[in-house]
């Protein structure tokens, strides 16, 4: 349980709103700005306005995914209302107060940095972008079926990058009957790839295995769908780029060749929110807990 414990939420989406229910649930002392444009109610979190002294007392503080812009400028879809972070509000926190966010900008980082505040990124975690990669494989899926004019089923799929959601793109398709092709640079990958049923090859050799392919999927946060790659795509293929903004691939070269490319970014938020929310509260939760009990040992 999290009796007593202080949480100040700040911002973000409906994600957030799964958050908000299961620290109620845990029994913590909840504050929340930027969520005064909401017309449900909030199960026992109490609003408030956006001002320095609320971030005295407080034990967790909690950013939206991305936890604030260049500017310090926190996002929040329930609200009009400006939040801009600053050093002094962090200098306000108490020491052992931990800050956690999806992903953070440096502006964020050097901070709490400077404060001496500990910083979490979730999504920087193996077990949350795992779980992440469930909502954003099904999102990656539906653009496809929606950019198609033809059945996954049969169709010859590529994914780039075999990690935590390249894996999770590559065996969603494979479930669904597409021939998968995976873009690997590690030989244990090849090999685990091979295994699993795919048709593995090294992204150095990409460009002699692009020639067939229907859909691309690209996980990979560099330039590798360059406009080499797109010349020998056939022009029916649709490229589908989950990395992080600005993505992999060539977009300008793409447009010009007339083949669809798509940056999808922040798909589980977009597809499945309460999933998203979901998966971020039961680890947050979990974190803040360990936290209260390491200081409850004096640790
Ligand atoms: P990850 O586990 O680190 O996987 C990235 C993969 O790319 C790894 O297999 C890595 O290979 C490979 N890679 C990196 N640089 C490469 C290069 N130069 N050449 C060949 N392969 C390379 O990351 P992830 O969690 O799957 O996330 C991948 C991207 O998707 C990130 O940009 C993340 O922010 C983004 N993402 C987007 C969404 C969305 O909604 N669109 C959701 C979740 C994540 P090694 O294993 O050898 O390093």
């Amino acid at each position: 349980m999290l009796t007593g414990v202080q949480v100040l939420l700040l911002g973000g989406d409906a994600r957030q709103l799964e958050v908000i229910r299961k620290l109620n649930e845990l029994d913590a002392s909840v504050t929340v700005c930027g969520f005064d444009g909401l017309h449900t109610s909030l199960d026992g979190a109490v609003h408030a306005e956006f001002d320095e002294t609320l971030f005295e007392g407080v034990d967790a503080l909690l950013l939206p995914a991305v936890g604030t812009d260049d500017q310090g400028n926190i996002h929040a879809v329930f609200s009009d209302r400006e939040m801009k972070l600053t050093g002094e509000h962090i200098a306000k926190l108490p020491q052992h107060c931990t800050v956690y966010t999806g992903m953070a900008k440096p502006y964020l980082r050097k901070l709490c940095e400077e404060k001496g505040i500990k910083l979490v990124e979730l999504f920087d975690r193996d077990d949350v972008a795992i779980y992440n990669s469930i909502p954003t494989a099904e999102g990656a899926l539906m653009m496809a079926i929606q950019n198609t004019d033809i059945t996954i089923h049969g169709s010859v799929c590529m994914v780039l990058g075999f990690g935590r959601t390249g894996f999770t793109m590559a065996r969603t398709l494979q479930g669904l009957g597409a021939k998968v092709k995976v873009g690997v640079r590690r030989s244990e990958h090849f090999a685990r790839a091979l295994e699993m049923g795919f048709e593995p090859f090294y992204t150095t050799n990409l460009l002699q295995h692009v020639g067939n392919v229907d859909l691309l999927f690209n996980t990979i946060p560099t330039m590798v769908v360059t406009a080499q790659i797109i010349a020998n795509l056939p022009s029916r293929s649709v490229i589908i780029d989950l990395a992080s903004n600005p993505g992999g691939t060539d977009f300008r070269f793409a447009e010009k060749r007339g083949i669809k490319a798509l940056l999808a970014p922040g798909l589980p938020g977009i597809v499945a929110p309460k999933t998203a929310g979901r998966i971020i509260a039961d680890c947050l939760s979990q974190l803040i807990m360990d936290e209260t009990m390491k200081r409850g040992n004096g640790v």
